[in-house]
């Protein structure tokens, strides 16, 4: 484990923010967050993480608090945006390149209405299909990454998706996918692009939306 205090996400928890009006939640219950993304590709893109340092979400696919908080986003992100895709770059080690930037789990939710399927088969990667509580047993001690079209529907009922389980850490797949469709393939990195203006959009536009549920 990583010294306490120097993950980012976790001091987004406990609050206190590196990015003052982008890191301030979204939405949260006991054991989850939402925020918006940093390095958001289109607006809207957003990051549900567990409030408890994990290296990725495969354990946390069948909880309710954490269909409870995507079910609480995504009639906003599809009235706002459109159809949402999410996708999780599961990491097993502290420091692994396959997380984006930061140990913590999280799972991102981005109104993006192109599939990536074609690419993503077209990469070379194996992938099969699953539904999310299955990933746990699928991929046991190995990296993955898990793909999932919601489209309009906003429901979280233990969506179907894609999984490739990983034989080398890969950094940030699925954005360079995004970013192949959007900003130009060498635009991907969000370290060199935050994209910060998007990203407090994203913020004010959720917040100024959503309404927690009872
Ligand atoms: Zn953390
Ligand atoms: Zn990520």
């Amino acid at each position: 484990m990583i010294p306490q205090g120097t993950c980012r996400f976790c001091q987004i928890n406990s609050g206190s923010y590196k990015y003052l009006d982008i890191d301030e939640p979204i939405a949260g219950n006991d054991d989850f967050i939402a925020v918006a993304s940093i390095g958001a590709l289109v607006e809207g893109w957003s990051l549900i993480m567990p409030r408890k340092h994990q290296l990725s979400m495969r354990n946390y696919y069948s909880t309710p608090l954490l269909g409870n908080l995507i079910e609480s986003l995504l009639p906003i992100l599809v009235q706002q945006y459109g159809p949402v895709m999410v996708f999780e770059h599961g990491a097993n080690t502290e420091g692994s390149i396959t997380s984006c930037g930061t140990d913590h789990a999280h799972l991102h939710l981005v109104p993006f209405g192109e599939s990536l399927l074609l690419d993503m088969y077209g990469s070379g990667l194996n992938w099969i299909r699953c539904r999310s509580s299955e990933i746990a047993s699928l991929t046991g001690e190995s990296e993955y990454l898990f793909y999932s079209e919601l489209g309009t529907d906003c429901k979280w009922i233990d969506p179907a998706g894609h999984l490739h389980i990983l034989e080398r850490p890969f950094s940030q797949f699925f954005r360079r996918l995004i970013a192949k469709k959007t900003i130009g393939d060498n635009m991907f990195d969000y370290k060199s692009n935050p994209n910060i203006e998007v990203s407090r959009k994203t913020r004010r536009a959720l917040v100024s939306m959503y309404t927690p549920t009872p």
